[in-house]
């Protein structure tokens, strides 16, 4: 669903009809150009945002940003396919000064296609640990998912959990139940798993987890839970935010979270995160946003509103996730997720994982 929302009007987007109607028109183009270069070097008053998390999610922070500096941001949210298609037939005429999206390997996707420019500041590198942001800085993590192994513990003794890769023994067989590969998340997973094990052994893995399979792939990590806690399967993967959603609802829900790796490489961490558009003339302003989303209080609000970690180690998490404890992340550069999802998606379709 395409959700255009507006918490100020005017200027930048008054120029887009325009320029619908007289594309090439260099005198106008440059008017908007020139009005942006003003915003940039005056006071900006606002900012555009292109979201692929949603309002309620967003919104919140965005204007509690305004209250403390004035500066309006308007935000559009779609999915982030549709956000870079845009951002690419936009090309130069884009209103948008920042993509906030979510997986590494979409970041990776939006800097390859050129649609990013790269920002460095002294806040950014302390405030966002330096797997969880772009080697040359064109995009910042601003939030922790940690993807991992859940169980229900009336069927599962929990001494038998380890790795993502132990989940291919024999023991498992009949057991296990996954998401569909076509999902990124399970892209990004496999893709790391790549960077550590190699492509052999990746593979094995993955065959191993569809020989063990209760059932087939699962549209949803929400379905995935749910499948366990009516028996269906015993062990899933799935990022700990969707458990957390259905905890939040039922404190006694049956299923339960293990971290995985702890005593190998760490828990498969992806992010989400945000870039400054590669057109932006706001770059000034649009940095300035990304370090407040990075430290403080909005790294609170941004990780707790969807029940993910923060990037900021210091940040309060939700009692939720607290009580989950803590973890050792995988501390591989999330950028690898995209390097390697070609290779990952490739395998996974010939290990028959659909
Ligand atoms: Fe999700």
């Amino acid at each position: 669903m395409n959700q255009t929302l507006s918490l100020s009007n005017g200027g930048l987007f008054a120029c887009l009809p325009a320029m619908a109607v007289l594309v090439l028109s260099v005198a106008l183009l440059g008017g908007c150009e020139s009005a942006k270069e003003e915003g940039a070097q005056a006071n900006v008053e606002k900012l555009v945002v292109y979201s692929s998390r949603n309002e309620q999610l967003i919104k919140p922070l965005f204007e509690a940003y305004t209250a403390q500096t004035g500066v309006n941001i308007e935000f559009i949210t779609d999915k982030e396919g549709p956000l870079i298609q845009r951002l690419k037939a936009e090309g130069a005429a884009t209103p948008a000064d920042l993509l906030l999206t979510v997986d590494a390997g979409n970041l990776w996707f939006a800097k390859q296609e050129g649609l990013l420019q790269p920002v460095q500041t002294a806040g950014l590198d302390t405030a966002v640990p330096e797997h969880l942001r772009d080697p040359e800085h064109y995009w910042h993590a601003l939030s922790v998912r940690a993807r991992t192994i859940i169980y229900h513990p009336d069927r599962v003794d929990v001494t038998k959990l380890g790795t993502y890769a132990a989940l291919a023994q024999e023991q498992w067989k009949g057991r296990l139940c996954l998401r569909t590969s076509k999902k990124v998340y399970n892209q990004s997973l496999v893709a790391m798993m790549i960077a550590t094990k190699g492509e052999e052994a990746t593979e094995a893995v993955v065959r191993g987890w569809i020989d063990n399979l209760a059932a087939p792939v699962f549209s949803s990590d929400t379905k995935l839970i749910e499948a366990i806690a009516a028996g269906q399967c015993d062990v899933g993967i799935v990022n700990t935010y969707y458990l957390g959603r259905l905890i939040a609802k039922d404190r006694d829900y049956p299923v339960k979270l293990f971290f995985a790796n702890q005593s190998t490489d760490g828990v498969h961490v992806n992010i989400s995160g945000i870039g400054i558009t590669a057109h932006s003339k706001q770059v000034a302003a649009s940095t300035k946003l990304i370090e407040w989303l990075a430290t403080g209080e909005a790294q609170e609000q941004f990780a707790g509103a969807n029940i993910e970690y923060p990037v900021l180690p210091s940040t309060k998490v939700a009692d939720l996730v607290a009580q989950w404890g803590t973890y050792k992340p995988q501390l591989i550069n999330v950028s690898k997720a995209g390097e390697l999802q070609t290779t990952a998606v490739k395998l996974m379709d010939r290990a028959g994982y659909n």
